[in-house]
């Protein structure tokens, strides 16, 4: 039984604070090993300065760049603004069956709707992105069922509809991913 460690990296510009509170949540929900490496990088390089976005597939690849000769998977977290070229935005990124992954909270925070700021609401859609991103990572495609994590969302408003966790059926198909004999 192979369980690859689980790597959280801060990928700046990164509001303080974030990454630490998803490590037990992690753990708990997905069941490998969580370590969280301080190295991280700068996005700078894949700001588009006309959308003033950062280019989530810029940013994936920059990751690969980074880990490419390291045993696990890597989930890079920002506060930058993500987006691919034909979305106007998106929370995060990941490589289907890959190893890397990047989340946003920029579009997580209450402030930016002009609601009053919630640090633990932040938190708990932060997380709902890390178990959703590193569901694909592991293989898992967009679920119906209204309360998994694996549900596409578009709005925060669909994050917040969600769990911080698999519907039976999800966590049933990384099961068979990871502990088939
Ligand atoms: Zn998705
Ligand atoms: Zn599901």
């Amino acid at each position: 039984v192979i369980q690859p460690t689980i790597v959280l990296t801060p990928v700046f510009p990164l509001r303080e604070g974030l990454i630490d509170p998803l490590v037990e949540p992690l753990k708990k929900e997905i069941g490998f090993p969580v370590a969280v490496e301080s190295s991280g990088f700068e996005a700078e390089f894949a700001l588009d300065i006309s959308r003033q976005q950062y280019n989530s597939t810029a940013i994936l690849a920059a990751l690969i760049h980074q880990f490419d000769h390291r045993e696990g998977v890597f989930l890079g977290i920002t506060s930058g603004d993500l987006f691919i070229p034909v979305l106007t935005y998106v929370f995060g990124e990941a490589q289907l069956n890959g190893k890397y992954a990047i989340i946003s909270s920029w579009r997580l925070n209450n402030e930016l709707y002009g609601l009053e700021g919630n640090e633990k609401l932040l938190s708990e859609r932060l997380l709902k992105e890390a178990i959703h991103e590193l569901g694909h990572i592991f293989g898992l495609y967009h679920c119906r069922n209204l309360s998994c994590v694996m549900r596409s969302s578009t709005v925060v408003d669909e994050i917040d509809m969600k769990d911080t966790s698999y519907c039976a059926r999800c966590k049933s198909l990384l099961t068979q991913t990871f502990f088939q004999s």
